[in-house]
């Protein structure tokens, strides 16, 4: 079995067509996903999703592409967390390409993700994309990490250095793969999943975007995730059953779910 720790399946492209996507899963043997929340106007539908299926999981929190959106507290992403199906804070993080100029609202907003999952013991979902120097300090300074009593968490569509991988599973880290490591461009990130260990590793779609090769500029889906289970396991030369194992073993550890 694969899971998809990352999608956002209640974007309405991919919300209108839920039971060929739920179709596609089983066929496909992905057995949960993770629908991640990105901002808080949203969360209602994300939650109903994680309410009326019993194997999607869903998170709370505010992505830092979304500029003219309500600014959460560390009170409203506690209180809103406050529920069995949400099992992570995030997306959370810091995004220097898709914006520029003064990001230190971004900053802030990262630090009340961190201070909310130190609060409710739940992980840090983390995207980070052009700033992962500012990633890890705020991540240090605001203490994300197991050994300073923060709840650690995944980093997510990881696309950044070996060294940046290292220093998040030093504080207790997970690194998630998406399609992107299926990408014949991608050499240097590939090399990184080759370092990962399985033990630290998870994968995604991060659907509805990214669909991994060979759908790559199609719409993607949660059923596509054993794309980019294989393709890990031909680089690693292991067979794709370890790479099932080991990634839903970490999602069950790291969000702390029954299965
Ligand atoms: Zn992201
Ligand atoms: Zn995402």
């Amino acid at each position: 079995m694969f899971i998809d720790s990352h999608c956002h399946i209640n974007f309405p492209e991919l919300s209108v067509r839920m039971p060929e996507i739920l179709g596609k899963m089983a066929d496909n043997r992905v057995s949960h996903a993770l629908c991640v929340s990105v901002d808080l106007p949203d969360f209602p539908q994300v939650l109903a999703l994680a309410e009326q299926y019993p194997h999607i999981f869903a998170s709370v929190g505010v992505h830092p592409d979304y500029e003219e959106t309500p600014e959460p507290t560390v009170d409203d992403l506690v209180r809103l967390s406050q529920h069995p199906k949400i099992v992570a804070i995030g997306e959370t993080g810091l995004d220097y390409y898709r914006l520029q100029g003064d990001l230190e609202w971004q900053r802030e907003r990262f630090r009340v993700h961190i201070r909310a999952s130190r609060a409710t013991g739940k992980p840090l979902i983390i995207h980070t994309r052009s700033a992962s120097e500012d990633t890890i300090r705020i991540m240090r300074e605001e203490g994300a990490a197991i050994e300073a009593g923060g709840a650690a968490g995944v980093m997510h569509c990881f696309t950044e250095s070996l060294e940046v991988a290292q220093a998040a599973m030093a504080m207790g880290f997970y690194i998630s793969f998406s399609g992107i490591v299926t990408f014949k461009s991608a050499k240097e990130l590939q090399a990184v999943a080759l370092a990962v260990p399985l033990e630290r590793m998870l994968i995604e779609t991060d659907s509805p975007y990214l669909a991994p090769v060979p759908y790559r500029g199609k719409m993607n889906e949660p059923g596509f995730v054993p794309h980019v289970a294989e393709f890990i396991a031909n680089l690693k030369g292991i067979p794709v059953e370890q790479v099932a194992q080991h990634t839903t073993d970490n999602f069950f550890n790291l969000f702390n779910v029954m299965r």
